[in-house]
């Protein structure tokens, strides 16, 4: 049976900073088959769309900009108990609080650039995958 899936976003300072490369390895070393990838750009109005949700909070506008700054990699991951096990592997929202070995503990800067994405449930996974991606650039 397939696994379940989660969707992900390497951020732009993990971008600007040379980061895809390891990052993907994690992402792979920790057992995610990629069903999708894109390298790309949001404009400010999907950086809005996208997060949403987070519209009344003090950090949305940072938050929007920032994730329009620059280019992002969007994936689709697959895995059994996708969504927890990445959250798991991407660690807490505030490096300062991620595990060591963590992708954000080893890669983020701050609580706002922290590196990565990683969807919060099986239901915004799905949501979010739809935003970036076709039926038809899925594998
Ligand atoms: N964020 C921020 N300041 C905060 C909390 C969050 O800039 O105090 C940013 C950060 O980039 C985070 C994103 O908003 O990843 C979404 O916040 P959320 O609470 O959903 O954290 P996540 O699910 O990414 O761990
Ligand atoms: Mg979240």
């Amino acid at each position: 049976m397939a696994g379940n899936r989660t969707f992900t976003m390497i951020k732009p300072d993990a971008v600007k900073a040379g980061h895809i490369g390891n990052i993907l390895q994690k992402i792979n070393e920790g057992g995610f088959r990629i069903v999708a990838m894109k390298y790309t750009r949001l404009t400010p109005e999907a950086a809005g769309q996208f997060y949403a949700v987070h519209k009344e909070r003090p950090f949305y506008q940072e938050l929007v900009d920032f994730m329009s700054s620059g280019p992002i990699v969007a994936a689709i991951l697959e895995k059994d108990n996708a969504v927890e096990d990445f959250r798991k592997l991407i660690g807490a929202t505030n490096p300062a609080e991620a595990e060591p070995g963590t992708i954000r503990a080893l890669y983020a800067t701050s609580i706002g650039e922290n590196a990565v994405h990683g969807a919060d449930s099986d239901e915004n996974a799905a949501i979010e995958g739809d935003f970036h991606f076709a039926k038809t650039e899925r594998f």
